[in-house]
Formats: structure tokens, C-alpha cells, sequence
């Protein structure tokens, strides 16, 4: 077995070798602690013949333990000056691919069936950028890619959002765009010690497993997503009120939106918030024949 990247010193004495300065805009917090890379690579369950897709391996702390417990991994890594030093730090490994671009740029479906071709399992598994977690997850779940799932470290305030459920203060469009496509669990909290440089906020390691079919079935994907943004604008408004004044042309719809309202069962006084996927479904159905 090859001696970890992951450690204090070894991470020290690379980014020495190679004047490597962190980048704060690109969301560098690089982690020095095996346990933990065993952890979420255990959350993963990957196989011997599983892929592995990684979202900025940095120096390759998380890469390598990938390569050990996968038959591929394929990494998309943003910044050019970590090139050489994962050519370096991941040479053991013939079983990874690093693709040097902006994974929100990336064609990822493209990339998975030309690297992916006899790899039925595949799991995205990343330390992800903090300033830009929301779009990277939400890009991988609108991509329909052929996943089992994603495991990920993020802060741990997005991680709280993304699997609150109905009734807690947490609980936002954020939740149900994720929980319509997946199963999403907070699987361990972490904390800032495991990473150089600390990051300012905690953070927590979640699982999303990915459902054969979304969450609930509703007429139009597109608008169900607008209705339910359009209910959690102002969190102290009701229902009634943030439909009417989000949703287009909704001030002279409001008679609609009260009618639709009221054929899905639910009191226009409500919050958002309060609402089940399943009611906001029934809603966002109710409401469509209205703008369209
Ligand atoms: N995986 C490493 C680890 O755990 O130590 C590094 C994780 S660090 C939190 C995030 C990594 O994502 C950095 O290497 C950064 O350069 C890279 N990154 C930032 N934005 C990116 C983007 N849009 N596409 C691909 N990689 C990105």
C-alpha cells in the first residue's frame, strides 16, 4: 500500500515541493485525515467493479482512496497548477482519469460513457467547493446521469437544508429539489480540524441515493419547481401571498391560484414550509392549466 497523501506532513511537504498557494475562491480546504477519507468513501459502498466520479481532487487525498476501493475513477479538477501535482501524487494509480475542466462547464453524461463503457455502478463522491455546492449538486441530480447516487462533503448548514423535511426551518425549495430526485441523508458531521486550510463553517458529509423514479409524479417538471421556489420567497408570507406576487401575471391570477388552491385541499393561509412534496405536487398539478 502506497503511504496516504492525506497526512499533515505528507500534505505539507507536497504543497512545499510546489509553492501550491490555496485559492479561496475556488473553495481549496484540502483534507489531511485518513479516517475520515475511509469514512466517505465507505458511505459510497463502491465495488470492485464500481466507477467512482470525484468533484475537485485537489492533491488527491480523496482520489487515491477511490482508486483503492474502485475499478475507475474519473476527477474534474478546475485548477491547472494541481495537474502536475496529482500526475505526481496519483502515479501508483492506473485506474484514474483526471479531465482538467469546470465540472458545471462539463458534458458529465458524455465523459461517462466514453470512460465508463463496461462500468454498470457508479457513485459521484466529492469534497466539494463550498462556494458553489448547490449548483454542482443540483447540476448532477438536472443532468439525469446514469448515478447510483452522490456523497458528498458540504457545509454543514446546505447539508441541514437539503434534508430537512416538512415543518422545520430548514426545510426549502433547496429540500424538495433534492429529495425529488434522491433518498438524502446526513450521514456524518465533520469538523474543520480535517482540513487545511480550516474552513469558517462546519460541515457534514451527506448520501443522496438516487430514486428509480422522481419523488412524485407531476405534469411539468419545470413549473413544479417555480411553483415551489414561488412558496418559499418570503418564509413569513402564505401561500396565497407569495403565489400571487411570484408567479407570472399571479397578482390578476389570484382567483385561480385560489380556486387550484382550494381543489388541492390546502388553506391559502398555509406556509410553504408546512407543505409535504406530495401536497406541492397536488398544487403545482392544480395550478398548471392556469399558465399555460
Ligand atoms: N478533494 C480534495 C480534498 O478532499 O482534499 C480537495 C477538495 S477542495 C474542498 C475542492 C476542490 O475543487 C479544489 O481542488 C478546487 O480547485 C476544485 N474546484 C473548485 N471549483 C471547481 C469546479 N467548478 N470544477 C471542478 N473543480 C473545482
Amino acid at each position: 500500500m502506497n503511504r496516504d497523501i492525506a497526512t499533515p506532513v505528507r500534505t505539507r511537504d507536497i504543497l512545499e515541493k510546489y509553492g501550491f498557494s490555496f485559492k479561496k475562491s475556488l473553495g481549496q480546504n484540502f483534507l489531511i485525515d485518513t479516517n475520515i477519507l475511509k469514512k466517505i468513501v465507505s458511505f459510497a459502498e463502491l465495488g470492485e467493479e464500481s466507477g467512482a466520479i470525484e468533484i475537485g481532487p485537489g492533491i488527491g487525498a480523496l482520489t487515491e482512496h477511490l482508486a483503492r476501493s474502485s475499478k475507475k475513477v474519473v476527477a474534474f479538477e478546475i485548477d491547472q497548477r494541481l495537474l502536475p501535482i496529482l500526475e505526481e501524487t496519483l502515479s501508483p494509480y492506473s485506474n484514474v482519469k483526471i479531465i482538467h475542466q469546470d465540472v458545471l462547464k462539463a458534458d458529465v453524461k458524455k465523459v461517462m460513457s466514453q470512460e465508463f463503457e463496461h462500468i454498470e455502478d457508479v457513485m459521484v463522491v466529492a469534497n466539494l467547493p463550498y462556494y458553489v455546492t448547490t449548483p454542482i449538486i443540483m447540476k448532477l441530480l438536472e443532468d439525469h446521469l446514469p448515478i447510483r447516487g452522490i456523497v458528498c462533503m458540504l457545509q454543514k448548514e446546505v447539508a441541514d437544508r437539503i434534508s430537512a423535511k416538512p415543518g422545520t426551518k430548514d426545510y426549502g425549495s433547496l429540500s424538495i429539489a433534492v429529495q425529488y430526485y434522491t433518498e438524502a441523508e446526513t450521514v456524518m458531521t465533520v469538523p474543520k480540524t480535517v482540513f487545511i486550510p480550516q474552513p469558517n463553517v462546519d460541515s457534514a458529509v451527506i448520501r443522496l441515493t438516487k430514486r428509480e423514479t422522481p419523488a412524485v409524479k407531476v405534469e411539468d417538471e419545470r413549473f413544479f419547481f417555480m411553483v415551489t421556489k414561488a412558496s418559499f420567497a418570503q418564509r413569513r408570507k402564505t401561500l396565497l401571498n407569495n403565489l400571487t406576487s411570484q408567479l407570472p401575471d399571479g397578482k390578476q391570477k389570484k382567483e385561480d391560484i385560489l380556486t387550484a388552491l382550494e381543489s388541492s385541499g390546502i388553506e391559502p393561509s398555509r406556509r410553504g414550509e408546512t407543505l409535504t412534496l406530495e401536497e406541492f405536487a397536488r398544487l403545482s398539478d392544480a395550478l398548471y392549466r392556469y399558465f399555460h
